[in-house]
């Protein structure tokens, strides 16, 4: 398939994708377009970034615009289901844009956010309803949302669903639907609780799945920097000071370092504006952060895996993991954010020495190695070296007894006087807290 015009979409939908700039469809547009327009059920494999939204917000527009007769009060002709804000405001947005010429009413609904506006949309009447699972069952058990009307039943990311525990409501909300209604599941992975949770919701599905030589988009460079936990802070300042990040996004563990690490962001690199992104933070705040992230008020946002989910920007140059993911799942959408549709993008892991497993994790998740880089001004020192004995057991070498001076000259000297001066050198650096990081540009 190489152009949309070949998938039988009607005119509206092909000029806004022209306006888009979308010129032919990614392979899971490719594959999964035609069935959904059949009203075939469906289970989608597909990662993040390979236009997996328009895959199925396209055919769903395009039966709706069919079909459509006037939508009633409180009752969706379609429900899409996201497990975060992000992305349910994210499916919004693609709808919006495919619906520009089309008469359909769609709106999002998700928890944190103030019910009025979202009461006012359901009783005027809407054709897609977007939800996240929480803010959708409080909306039924109140009566504001009825069922009865479903026809079709979207499922986006449906192993992220599990993970968060949404499995109940899941369940619970399919069981509600009409006995007729066409159910689409996508998910990044089809483990063994995406199958059974599949084999209960589909009916006779087609199986469509985004051929794909690496998890990772093949268009980002992967690579580890191995730093003390004591410098890993001033990598980073060295890193952003660096010319050409124009777009980073900064992945770290926790909701506090998102915050500390900023404020130390603006002081000690020159010129640079951060924001912090968590989950603590007000639905509307993060929501004006990511649109003047996305105007590029600012060039660097540090975010927690939680709030980071379904951020699309266009453009990021460098995913930078400050902290390694705890679940390497998370390695593969947090890259994901950068190298979207094609672009290539810079995926930088700055991992301490009890990072290592993680690193391994990752490795072994993404089935490939990330590549590691020395050169930078914080290097890692290398353990003692350690000796074998014939009995394959490990000894750890002996303690010379020889003072450093007596030693000049002999082999291994040079080493341990460089040794030691990359010690100094690193640790007077890190001393230098409040020193500013000139960006090199
Ligand atoms: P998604 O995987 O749905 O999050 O989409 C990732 C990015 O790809 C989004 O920024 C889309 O706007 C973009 N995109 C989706 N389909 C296409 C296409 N056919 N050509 C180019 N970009 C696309």
């Amino acid at each position: 398939m190489t152009v949309f015009s070949e998938l039988n979409l009607i005119e509206p939908l092909l000029h806004a994708l022209e306006k888009q700039g979308f010129e032919t469809p990614t392979p899971i547009q490719g594959s999964a377009i035609p069935h959904l327009l059949e009203g075939r059920d469906c289970m989608g494999i597909a990662q993040t970034g390979g236009g997996k939204t328009a895959a199925f917000v396209l055919p769903l527009i395009q039966k709706l615009s069919h079909e459509r007769t006037r939508p009633k009060s409180s009752k969706p002709t379609a429900i899409i289901l996201a497990p975060t804000r992000e992305l349910a405001a994210q499916i919004g947005l693609c709808i919006q844009i495919f619906t520009r010429d089309i008469k359909l009413f769609h709106t999002v609904i998700y928890g944190g956010a103030p019910y009025g506006p979202q009461l006012q949309a359901l009783v005027r009447g809407i054709d897609i309803l977007v939800a996240t699972p929480g803010r959708l069952k409080d909306h039924i058990n109140r009566g504001t949302v009825k069922l009865d009307n479903v026809q079709t039943f979207i499922l986006d990311e449906a192993d992220r669903m599990l993970d968060m525990g949404f499995i109940e409501e899941v369940q619970e909300l399919s069981a509600k639907l009409p006995e007729d209604h066409q159910t689409v599941m996508f998910s990044a992975t089809m483990s063994p609780p995406i199958k059974k949770l599949s084999k209960s919701l589909l009916k006779l599905p087609v199986f469509v799945e985004a051929p794909r030589e690496s998890i990772v988009a093949e268009t980002i460079d992967h690579s580890v920097l191995m730093v003390a936990q004591q410098h890993k802070k001033d990598l980073l300042m060295h890193l952003l000071a660096l010319e050409g990040k124009e777009r980073v996004l900064v992945f770290v563990r926790t909701k506090a370092s998102t915050e500390a690490l900023v404020a130390d962001i603006e002081s000690e690199v020159e010129g640079i504006k951060a924001a912090a992104l968590h989950g603590d933070k007000p639905q509307r705040a993060r929501e004006r952060t990511l649109r003047s992230f996305k105007r590029g008020n600012f060039s660097v946002l540090v975010a927690t895996d939680v709030a980071a989910r379904g951020i699309d920007v266009n453009g990021i140059t460098h995913v930078i993991n400050y902290d390694l993911p705890m679940e390497p799942e998370n390695y593969v959408h947090r890259v994901g954010r950068t190298g979207r549709a094609g672009a290539s993008g810079i995926a930088i892991s700055l991992c301490e020495p009890r990072e290592k497993h993680l690193l391994r994790s990752v490795e072994q998740t993404i089935e490939q190695k990330v590549r590691i880089d020395v050169d930078h001004p914080f290097p890692l020192l290398s353990p003692k070296k350690k000796k074998h004995t014939s009995a394959g057991q490990v000894k750890p070498l002996k303690k010379t007894k020889k003072t450093f001076s007596k030693n000049k000259g002999k082999p291994g000297f040079k080493d341990a006087k460089r040794t030691n001066k990359k010690t100094h050198a690193a640790d007077k650096r890190s001393a230098s807290k409040r020193q500013k990081f000139k960006r090199a540009s």
